[in-house]
């Protein structure tokens, strides 16, 4: 079942997530399927489960069509369950980032090379592991949406100013795209 991708401005994609237990979702393996079924149809490498309305610390990502260009993501499909960020380390470098929650808009943002994850996968075993470049890139990305941020709030004053408007028009549906969303209401006029 794929869900709707909820858009720039839903409240959902700005509160931090809760960790998940066990006993809580006995069905988590169904849960993480749609997920990979909703950004497959999406044609994304990474969806947080907040992009689907649930607020919670759950993330997919299959960043295998990108193997060719990066070694650490050969087969690099992956479910991350109540992750942890325990370090971020090296010198910042930008990749020209988009985001399924918010359509037709890429920027490049600066992180960290390498990071260090503890997390759960889909069968409730524990990892904690080092992720280096595209991995450690897509992971990031993902992270911040289970930690209530976007990719454009690491933009610099004037990038924020410049892509404003397409951000509201985001908000209010007015772009075009070919999966489903769900767009924040639009606000009646006084
Ligand atoms: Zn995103």
């Amino acid at each position: 079942m794929k869900y709707p991708i909820v858009a720039y401005g839903d409240p959902v994609l700005r509160k931090k997530a809760t960790a998940i237990e066990p006993d809580e979702y006995p069905h988590i393996k169904e849960l993480v399927d749609n997920m990979f079924e909703t950004m497959y149809a999406a044609h994304g490498v990474g969806l947080a489960a907040p992009q689907v309305g649930m607020s919670m610390r759950l993330f997919v990502i299959d960043a295998t069509p990108f193997e060719d260009d990066d070694e650490g993501l050969k087969g690099f499909k992956k479910t991350f369950i109540n992750a942890t960020m325990l370090d971020e380390t090296g010198e910042e470098w930008a990749f020209n980032e988009g985001c399924l929650s918010i359509p037709d808009i890429r920027e490049d943002v600066y992180r960290c090379p390498v990071i260090r994850l503890s997390y759960y996968d889909e069968n409730w075993k524990h990892h904690e592991e080092t992720f280096k470049g595209m991995a450690a890139r897509v992971i990031q990305h993902e992270y911040d949406h289970i930690e209530g941020k976007l990719f454009t709030d690491k933009l610099s004053p004037l990038r924020k100013r410049l892509i404003e408007k397409k951000l509201n028009d985001i908000s209010k549906g007015i772009v075009d795209v070919d999966y489903k969303m769900k767009f924040p209401a639009v606000k009646k006029g006084r």
